[in-house]
């Protein structure tokens, strides 16, 4: 039987005129259906069935806080209100408003599914409930963030009446830029006008087809034309065009039907369950987060209130879309909001149970990659992986660092030391000259640790979950060949906001229309980033199907974030050791001070310090792109930082050494002692007053100044001793002299080195010993001038074409100041510009280390008056010695760069982040910088440069305007890099002696030896040394020390840790950074009591080892902590 429909033949004339689409025309046409120049007649002018304002139905009460302040709710609600009404205008920048909204809602209303109340103070604002509750944020404006609906209760639309509270602030989503352009400082006296306060019904059918419309159109434009779904995407929307008949409301429920032509039928009342159908496994994992940067345009009291309206918003977003899932990082930011917004922090703590809200990250706050120091990035981990644990009863899995400005290879084995394996950024795709190759891959750091690293290929954290965004997940991922799914983190970010209904409403749509169709990549919701690392586990057979990167992964931008913002770089360099000097004495205090004595190890004050660190570590903050509102609040943290660790350093020395008072003119003891807050065997020159009640000092002093109010003593500690003593010149001292021809010619030498500046320039360092001049015949060193005009990020960049413009300086007004035998020096004043730089250079009798054939060094102590703009001052020597690579110190260890430019990769390298020394070596000699507060270094072809103060005007107009003090110093050394002890030195150059006065008579709490110390691997080196953490513990019952150590040069080393005996040690655990245990170790006991134990290290490994020294001590009191934590703390990691 014939099956054809004979009712609908093929007609045999046709006298029609046929239709030639015109394709682009079409696609054009979609954007004139939403808003511009048709507004009035096409979707627009049916969003929304009724909007009330005014008084009868929208009352408002509103209390301006006085100042910058910012009063809690609770005292807020105490204040006296005034009426107010929508067009009044609110400021200036930075100031917060509190209104009390009532609002009446007609009867009648109650007949439709959705009312809202619409606010739009033009900046962002914050909902409470009228008992304190935050609900939601708001973003006020018209941009792309725009979140000004909050929907009114239906039970509230029933009653007829609904109250809340609203804090607003005078600053939008990126603060208040001038003029507009996102970087400019801020305009300090912006107002915000009150532009809506409605009470509105919302066409839900409208805004539904205006999603649909808004999927097809993304159809259209991003895929294809030669694809199925592209064209039937655009004769879908095409239709819905051509069905919308303005004026009538009613057909817009009837138009959504045709949409599923492409979505399928029924498609809508399938909801989130629309992801279980089609495929089983997506290609695209779609995870909504929210990047708020810590402190950026805005400083960090802003931070925490964009913090509480974003998570608030992701909160009441999850109870309308069972799918949503919010990975959430930055321990500090839950900090701040368990202190100031307790009942948002609860609704948090039952969205964590629900597995809602996913914790990621492990740190503290997302902190710069390159320069927090090995320590600080385990204290990132350590206090970020530690609050989520109290707080949450879980640790986070993956690390997370999508806008750090580079990441150092330290970190994979850091992240696997922090029980995590997983890691994850995006910020390479940044790159201004190399596109970086992978997507999915294993990276290797220094040591070898991997982690499995995904660079999601839609190049994005904020994604705005678009079809481009889904597609590119797959069209730009450079890894297919070995695994094909990719992470699609979306949400509005930087200055938070987070996901909105429309994005979650658009992935729903993008899903249905590839259940459909395979020419869209399918995504996914619901799950979270570990599952989606897991399964890529599973897949590539744990990672060995996978391509590997080894090393660092450098970011080709924003190098100039070394150097900017001097003084946050030495805040955080000066913290850093201040810190760790405070564990090492006050573990040192609590060990060996009187029986029965009150001292208390000040674990307290030790975090709150840290956490201040940690915070300034921030990736706009520690790198110098914030506004300068930033840099007064981190440099008061700095200020407290210093003045607390001062404070701690003192309490434990009055300990340690009973009568002591630091060295001071007003000293008023004969003796000088010195604690040695190092492991190594050291001299030092110590700059002594000798004026008022110090002039008693004078019989420890080896050179005196000319008009006799200061000298200079020679100390001594020896090896595994923590006092260091005044001595007289010994055998292998190298008294330091200085010539000069009284004019333009003058030479600083000892028996090791010499050097001299001769017209202004240095000339010659010689190696005296070798006989060898180390500065190419005709060349010279010293300050340089470049022209820095990045092409865009100011603060951020300095660009390749600065190198093109440098102009030398040179040494004026040179004068003797020291003439030796313990200290040669000369003075110099450089004048730039409205600048001043005055530097004093100095030779000791002294070599860089103890090690047998070390060399002095040459140490410059500047003080500028920088009052430049847009130049860089860098100090720069020419070398005789020629090699292919560069070394400069990071963290556990050190990268090494080229100093040439064959390729794009090599040239892209152009500026270095380094730590304590940065290093040029060949076959037998080297030299090395010494630095003890600067981070950016560059070695081009054999010119050895150190970066010292840029000028940016953007986004801070005043960045390093003003007075700067910091010092480096030039180290040749004899054999290359490896065989040197560079590392050494810098390790002291950056831990000056803590020197102290004693009546003659004291004695030192300190034993002669310390009461651990490390033998027989001089590439091993004891980092840190502190009490273990669990000890703070109320159940815990040991008294513990944890020292870290490292391997320095990359090779193995096999290291006896010693335990004197008056340390008795009963058991020794190795841990991971965390400080949970890995194993015991087998202590061999000594004929005198002493014990060893030996330790193996692979190349710049870092080994975590923690004695338990006795019972905890009944005066060492636990910290208040009333969060209760799983039982699960203590753990043997299997797979480590
Ligand atoms: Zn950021």
């Amino acid at each position: 039987m014939c099956s054809h429909n004979h009712n609908q033949a093929y007609p045999e004339l046709n006298y029609g005129s046929g239709a030639k689409w015109i394709k682009s025309l079409t696609q054009n046409r979609l954007s004139t259906f939403l808003g511009g120049h048709f507004e009035g007649v096409n979707l627009s002018s049916v969003l929304y069935t009724h909007r009330a304002d005014g008084a009868n139905f929208v009352d408002l009460q509103v209390w301006s806080a006085p100042g910058l302040t910012k009063p809690s709710f609770r005292e807020a609600m105490k204040q006296e209100f005034k009426p107010a009404k929508k067009g009044d205008s609110f400021g200036p920048s930075w100031t917060n408003h509190w209104w009390k909204v009532t609002l009446k809602i007609p009867s009648y209303w109650q007949q439709y599914e959705r009312v809202q109340f619409e606010f739009d103070p033009d900046c962002e604002a914050m909902i409470f409930s009228t008992d304190g509750v935050p609900l939601q944020g708001i973003t006020g404006g018209y941009g792309g963030d725009r979140r000004v609906e909050h929907i009114i209760p239906p039970q509230a639309v029933r009653d007829g009446h609904y109250a809340v509270v609203i804090e607003s602030s005078c600053n939008g989503m990126f603060g208040v830029p001038w003029n507009g352009d996102t970087i400019a400082p801020p305009d300090m006296n912006r107002y915000f006008s009150l532009a809506s306060a409605d009470l509105v019904v919302p066409n839900q059918d409208a805004w539904h087809l205006m999603w649909d419309f808004g999927t097809l159109r993304e159809i259209a434009d991003t895929l294809p034309g030669n694809t199925v779904l592209q064209n039937k995407a655009l004769v879908t929307a095409n239709k819905i065009m051509n069905a919308f008949k303005s004026g009538d409301p009613e057909n817009v429920n009837r138009m959504r039907g045709i949409a599923e032509d492409v979505f399928g039928k029924g498609w809508q009342a399938k909801g989130d369950k629309i992801y279980n159908e089609g495929p089983k496994s997506a290609q695209v994992v779609g995870i909504s987060y929210c990047h708020i940067d810590t402190a950026w345009l805005w400083p960090y009291s802003v931070t925490q209130q964009k913090t509480a309206r974003s998570w608030s918003t992701q909160i009441d977003l999850m109870e309308r879309y069972p799918e949503h899932r919010f990975a959430c990082s930055q321990a500090q930011q839950f900090k701040w909001l368990e202190e100031q917004y307790p009942p948002l922090f609860e609704r948090i703590k039952k969205k964590v149970a629900s597995g809602q809200f996913h914790l990621i990250g492990g740190s503290w706050v997302e902190n710069d990659g390159n320069m927090p120091s090995g320590e600080a990035l385990v204290r990132q981990f350590l206090y970020g992986q530690r609050y989520f644990e109290s707080r949450f009863g879980k640790r986070c899995d993956t690390a997370w660092l999508p806008d750090s400005f580079g990441l150092t290879a330290a970190y994979p084995q850091l992240i696997r030391e922090a029980g995590m394996k997983y890691f994850f950024t995006q910020k390479l795709s940044w790159n201004n000259i190399n596109r970086f190759p992978h997507s999915t891959f294993n990276w290797v750091g220094i040591d070898g640790s991997q982690v499995l690293c995904h660079m999601t290929p839609v190049d994005t954290y904020t994604a705005q979950a678009t079809v481009g965004d889904v597609n590119k997940g797959v069209t730009n991922h450079k890894n297919l060949e070995s695994s094909a799914t990719a992470l699609l983190v979306f949400g509005n970010g930087d200055g938070g906001g987070g996901a909105l209904a429309k994005m979650l409403e658009n992935l729903r749509r993008i899903r249905a229309a590839s259940n459909e169709y395979r020419e869209l990549p399918s995504v996914s919701m619901g799950s979270s980033v570990e599952e989606f690392f897991e399964d890529i586990e599973k897949e590539s057979k744990e990672g060995t199907t996978l391509p590997v990167w080894k090393g660092e992964l450098y970011l080709e931008f924003h190098r100039g974030t070394y150097t900017s913002h001097g003084s946050i770089k030495k805040g955080n360099r000066k913290s850093e050791i201040l810190l760790r000097d405070v564990e090492r004495v006050a573990t040192l205090t609590t060990l060996l001070k009187p029986k029965g004595h009150s001292y208390v190890y000040p674990k307290q004050d030790i975090d709150e310090c840290w956490e201040k660190v940690l915070l300034n570590q921030f990736h706009d903050v520690l790198p110098g792109s914030a506004i300068g509102m930033v840099y007064d609040d981190a440099e008061k943290l700095y200020a407290e930082v210093r003045e607390a660790c001062t404070g701690l350093l003192e309490d434990a020395f009055n300990v340690l050494f009973p009568q002591s008072s630091p060295l001071m003119s007003s000293s008023k003891s004969e003796t000088m002692v010195a604690f040695n807050p190092t492991s190594f065997e050291r001299h030092d020159v110590v700059k002594v007053p000798l004026s008022g009640n110090a002039a008693r000092l004078k019989a420890q002093v080896v050179q005196a100044s000319a008009d006799g109010k200061y000298g200079y003593a020679l100390m001594h500690s020896r090896g595994n001793e923590v006092v260091a003593q005044p001595t007289g010149l010994f055998a292998n001292c190298v008294p330091a002299s200085v010539y000069t021809n009284g004019a333009d010619h003058f030479v600083l030498r000892n028996g090791k080195v010499q050097l001299t500046i001769s017209e202004g320039k240095i000339r010659s360092l010689i190696d005296v010993k070798l006989g060898r001049e180390l500065i190419p015949k005709g060349r010279s060193g010293g300050l340089v001038i470049f022209e820095d005009r990045p092409n865009y990020w100011d603060a951020w960049d300095v660009e390749i074409h600065h190198l093109e413009t440098s102009t030398p300086l040179s040494f004026s007004q040179v004068r003797v100041v020291a003439a030796g035998p313990l200290r040669a020096a000369v003075q110099t004043k450089v004048k730039y510009g409205k600048s001043t730089i005055d530097i004093t250079i100095s030779l000791d009798a002294i070599t860089a280390t103890v090690k047998s054939g070390s060399r002095s060094f040459f140490n410059f102590d500047a003080v500028v008056d920088w009052h430049e703009r847009h130049k860089f001052l860098k100090f720069e020597l020419p070398l005789d010695i020629n090699s292919n690579y560069a070394t400069y110190e990071s963290q556990f260890g050190f990268v090494q760069r080229p100093t040439h430019k064959n390729t794009t990769l090599d040239a892209a390298q152009f500026e270095v982040c380094g730590h304590k020394f940065a290093d040029l070596s060949e076959y037998g000699y080297g030299v090395a910088f010494l630095s003890e507060s600067k981070y950016g270094f560059a070695c081009e072809g054999n010119v050895l440069r150190i970066s010292l103060l840029r000028a940016a005007t953007a986004p801070d107009a005043e960045q390093d305007q003003g007075r700067h003090e910091f010092s480096w110093a030039v180290m040749p050394h004899v054999g290359s890099f490896l065989e040197s002890d560079v590392p050494m030195a810098g390790f002291i150059y950056n831990s000056p002696l803590h020197v102290r006065t004693v009546p003659g008579q004291s004695e030192s709490r300190l034993s002669p030896t310390l009461p651990f110390w490390l033998e027989g691997a001089p590439n091993v080196i004891l980092e840190t040394v502190k009490r273990g953490e669990d000890d703070f513990e109320a159940k815990s019952s040991d008294t513990t020390v944890i020292l870290r150590m490292y391997e320095a040069f990359g090779g193995h080393g096999s290291v006896k840790l010693r335990l004197g005996r008056h340390l008795a040690v009963k058991r020794v655990y190795l841990t991971n950074i965390l400080e949970d245990t890995k194993g015991e170790l087998g202590l061999v006991r000594t004929a005198d009591g002493s014990s060893t134990l030996k330790l193996e290290f692979r190349g710049f490994e870092v080994k975590t080892v923690k004695l338990v020294v006795g019972t905890k001590e009944s005066d060492i009191a636990p910290t208040i902590d009333t969060h209760s934590r799983s039982d699960s703390w203590v753990t043997v990691d299997e797979e480590l």
